[in-house]
């Protein structure tokens, strides 16, 4: 066994015995790990408090070559996010986030921009006053990270730029009213939403925190990004339950 020390950031965290827990974390380095914390759940625990999702840490780990499982020996906390846990809204955006790289994160598959780009999301997102919107943005760039940026300059069948009207799921992309044809991949796109859209994935991280969203294009937009998502990762978001729910007292 050797010991390797990673900056992560905390996926999620399961009750494993009496007294560990077992949690999985996004390592820049080498990807998607399991960590078994020993004695975590032990009251008064060291290693216990940095275990909670969302938490960015310094973890020294005893892990064998190649494998993607390691043994906790040490937590050092560097940001905890706990404004996380006092606004539902914000819990429930930064858990469907956190669950599309869950989903996607491979073991051993290093990702240095992803890692920088979701602590920018976990920042940027405490400050915000639209934390909907401000999700809009980094799904974007999170789709795009994973290989899956839509296509939006133009129709994905014919090319035109006009009369823009939905996105096409399987396509991956826009298409105009003339193309549409009647199928269930379509999702309808009012030519506000796709302005949006057109802007958000033309502006690099730091300055896209500056472009506004009506309430209605952010959760218009919100949905259609989470129906990319679950169409590119062939799964249901199981986040999206608590979000519709948190969704539904916000006016
Ligand atoms: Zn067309």
């Amino acid at each position: 066994m050797g010991i390797v020390k990673t900056e992560a950031i905390i996926l999620d965290s399961a009750e494993y015995s009496e007294t560990s827990k077992l949690v999985r974390v996004f390592s820049p380095a080498r990807g998607k790990l399991s960590v078994l914390a020993k004695g975590a759940r032990r009251k008064g625990s060291r290693v216990g408090a940095g275990l909670e999702p969302f938490t960015h840490v310094n973890l020294t780990l005893y892990l064998k070559e190649a494998a993607d499982l390691g043994t906790l020996k040490e937590c050092e906390v560097i940001e905890s996010f706990a404004y996380l846990r006092e606004d539902l809204i914000k819990l429930a955006l930064a858990s469907l986030y956190i669950e599309a790289i869950r989903i996607t994160l491979a073991p051993g598959a290093r990702n240095y921009s992803l890692f920088k780009l979701t602590l920018a999301y976990l920042h940027a997102l405490r400050k915000c006053r639209d934390s909907t919107g401000m999700t809009v943005h980094f799904l974007l760039k999170l789709l795009k990270d994973l290989g899956f940026q839509p296509a939006l300059k133009g129709c994905v069948r014919c090319g035109a730029t006009e009369r823009i009207r939905y996105f096409h799921l399987r396509r991956g992309g826009v298409v105009c009213a003339a193309c549409a044809g009647e199928t269930a991949e379509l999702v309808a796109l009012n030519p506000g939403e796709y302005r949006v859209l057109k802007k958000s994935v033309e502006t690099p991280v730091k300055s896209v925190v500056r472009i506004r969203l009506s309430r209605k294009q952010s959760k218009a937009l919100l949905e259609l990004l989470i129906r990319m998502l679950e169409y590119h990762l062939e799964t249901r978001l199981r986040s999206v339950r608590f979000l519709d729910q948190m969704m539904l007292e916000i006016p």
